[in-house]
């Protein structure tokens, strides 16, 4: 089968969140199932571009209302990645070091689809499926149904994967224009509560609807940020299918980044060593449980309560924990915790910026990973926790529901209901009692650590929807 992805991020291109890691570990697995995968990025100003072989396999020229921009399409020469990157090149729209948040995002997004369109439809090899992901891909759908210049592309089956419901691509009727001419009587599917809504487009018009997980698809009939009935609506062709994680490239035992390997016999050893690297770097103490925090600092993943919840946790323990936090987002958020690194000097600290070899050092280094999401649509943070070793502490919630079990129930984690200061202070303190009953404690780590989250087990379900009529 002939499968193309589209979508803004793809690991190591590319990286915001997770959207990057499913992006560049998925296609791998399908090439290995034996397909033939293609994965459409746009080019971003980014070291893996600066620091790798490119060869161009087309040039055209996107229009965009009245705007015209030249583009070339780019192929990673070495196909190491395990399957064909291309890269988008529109030099005034995507020759900037960040993925998201300029003011013409919209244009660079819509330009980007269409340009992806021209190529595919100028290379005469039609996939049989695109799988378009999030709402920066989420008008392709549309596009091949209704626009007449891809007509030649209409039989192709496209498949919406959302990783994250709350972000969804509003522009306004003005733009309209933007997209290649298509018969108006259609121009109903571009609506969604008197905007254009690149989200809803997509779920409206791709042959089936995805979600990063099961109980994601669940919440998102309930709440997503204005979408609930589009979901309820389309209901019978959507599926949550639990995301996967590349195992290769997240191996304690391999993992480059690390101070020490190790795997489920030897944990005890590897683990310490890498706290202790961790320790020394932030002046913590290693003999202390150590929790962390990896991601973006806003309240849906629950950013907003990591303040207080460290001052209340330290307090309450004696200063007997440490809390390390690696993330960027909200200012204010970032400020709160900056504030605290005088008060809890030794006990705490906070690394504001993105650093994917810390993140892989936090992974194995520390003892608990604490992720109080109001929202996960899937969360891949306590799968890689899970197989570093290191105890997930979650509130049940999206694919956090579907992943961690409280270890009262025999399961592999801690786990909380409400997104309030007082259940992570709570699930903080039942750490550090389960912390110091150390068979216990392994027993844990154990069986997070035999938890099999490969991709392989889950690309079929993919290839399923793909194949559905
Ligand atoms: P998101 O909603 O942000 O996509 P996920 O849990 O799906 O959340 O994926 C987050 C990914 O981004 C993980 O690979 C995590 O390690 C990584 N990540 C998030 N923030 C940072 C950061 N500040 N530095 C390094 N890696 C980060």
């Amino acid at each position: 089968m002939k499968i193309v992805h589209i979508s803004a991020e793809c690991y190591p291109m590319a990286k915001v969140g997770g959207l990057a890691d499913v992006v560049g570990a998925l296609p791998k697995y399908q090439k290995n199932a034996g397909n033939e995968v293609r994965v459409v990025v746009p080019c971003y100003d980014t070291k893996f571009k600066a620091e790798n072989v490119f060869e161009t396999v087309y040039a055209g020229n996107v229009v965009l209302g009245n705007f015209e921009f030249p583009f070339n399409v780019l192929k990673e020469a070495t196909d190491k990645l395990g399957y064909e990157l291309y890269l988008i090149e529109i030099k005034q729209l995507f020759d900037r070091p960040n993925v998201y948040g300029y003011e013409d995002d919209i244009e660079r997004f819509l330009s980007f689809q269409i340009a992806t369109l021209d190529w595919i439809l100028a290379e005469n090899t039609i996939p049989d499926v695109i799988n378009c992901h999030d709402h920066h891909a989420g008008l392709i759908p549309f596009m091949l149904q209704f626009c007449y210049k891809y007509e030649a592309l209409s039989g192709i089956r496209t498949v919406i994967t959302i990783h994250n419901g709350l972000y969804q691509g509003w522009f306004s009727h003005d733009k309209m224009h933007y997209i290649p001419e298509f018969d108006v009587r259609h121009a109903g599917f571009l609506e969604w509560d008197n905007a254009l809504n690149s989200l809803a487009v997509g779920i409206k018009c791709a042959d089936a609807v995805t979600t990063v997980s099961p109980s994601y698809l669940d919440e998102i009939n309930v709440s997503a940020n204005g979408l609930e009935s589009l979901f309820n609506k389309v209901r019978s062709k959507s599926k949550g299918i639990l995301n996967g994680i590349d195992i290769e490239l997240w191996n304690p035992s391999t993992d480059k980044m690390l101070e020490e390997h190790y795997d489920i016999d030897n944990f005890d050893f590897g683990k310490q060593k890498n706290k202790e690297k961790l320790c020394e770097r932030f002046d913590l103490d290693p003999a202390k449980p150590l929790f962390s925090f990896i991601g973006r600092l806003f309240d849906e993943k629950g950013g907003d309560l990591l303040p207080q919840a460290s001052v209340l946790s330290l307090s309450e323990n004696f200063e007997n924990i440490n809390i390390l936090i690696l993330g960027s987002g909200n200012p204010d958020i970032e400020e709160q915790l900056l504030q605290l690194r005088d008060d809890y000097k030794g006990n705490y600290n906070v690394f504001i910026g993105y650093n994917e070899e810390l993140a892989h050092l936090i992974y194995a280094g520390s003892d608990f990973i604490l992720m109080p999401s109001r929202v996960e649509p899937c969360g891949l943070n306590q799968m890689y926790a899970l197989r570093y070793g290191t105890v997930p502490i979650v509130r049940r919630t999206g694919g956090l529901r579907d992943t961690v079990i409280d270890f009262g129930d025999n399961g592999n984690g801690i786990c909380h209901d409400q997104s309030s200061v007082g259940d992570v202070c709570y699930s903080i303190n039942r750490a550090v009692k389960l912390y110091d009953e150390k068979d216990h404690f392994k027993e844990i780590i154990k069986r997070g650590m035999a938890t099999d989250h490969s991709w392989e087990s889950v690309c079929q379900e993919y290839i399923e929807i793909y194949n559905q009529n």
